[in-house]
């Protein structure tokens, strides 16, 4: 049996775009109406991807702004990241780009394994505020990928984790990593 990989990602973005609702559909599989900032919180999970097991931990993060200093810990020994505004929320999609920038020149500019995702794409007509194409745009210009997802939907939420654990393998190997 091959062996275990274990693989540290964040989750990463404005407050109340959905980390902590995303989070918990994930490793729990319910989503939770409540809204109670977060700290932060890190979530242990195995996730099977293709042949591959993983040991997923997942760190749910307090929001951030454009003037949030990233610590160290975003950096050291992360292998990956979601990133996430909410299409409802311009300022959300304005700080998201905002992070990218930090997260990208503290890492020294090299490749990073990155999900860019549009929550609670439910509410889109509605309360829509960026495009789909704004974020596909975005993520292109990042060499990112790109979701819209609803927290309320487990399979779409599911997605997000497995093409960022299947990125991570993927920047590894461009590197000659792996
Ligand atoms: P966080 O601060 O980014 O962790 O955001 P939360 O996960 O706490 O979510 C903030 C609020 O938005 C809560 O009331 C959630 O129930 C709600 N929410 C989160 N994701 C979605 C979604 O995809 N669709 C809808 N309709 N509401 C959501």
């Amino acid at each position: 049996m091959p062996p275990l990989r274990h693989r540290k990602v964040l989750i990463l973005g404005y407050r109340a775009v959905g980390k902590t609702s995303l989070a918990h559909q994930f490793v729990e599989g319910k989503f939770v109406e409540c809204y109670e900032p977060t700290v932060e919180s890190t979530y242990n999970k195995m996730v099977v991807v293709g042949k591959d097991e993983f040991q997923l931990q997942l760190v749910d993060t307090a929001g951030q702004d454009e003037y949030t200093v990233l610590p160290h810990s975003f950096i050291i020994g992360i292998h990956g990241y979601v990133l996430v505004y909410s299409v409802t929320s311009l300022r959300s999609f304005q700080v998201v780009k905002t992070l990218h920038k930090k997260l990208h020149e503290s890492r020294g500019k090299t490749r990073m394994p990155v999900v860019l995702v549009g929550n609670k794409a439910d509410l889109a007509l509605q309360s829509r505020e960026v495009r789909t194409d704004e974020g596909k745009k975005l993520a292109e210009s990042w060499g990112a990928i790109f979701l819209e997802s609803s927290a309320k939907e487990s399979q779409v939420t599911m997605g997000i984790f497995m093409k960022l654990i299947e990125e991570i393998d993927r920047v590894d190997n461009s590197y000659g990593r792996s």
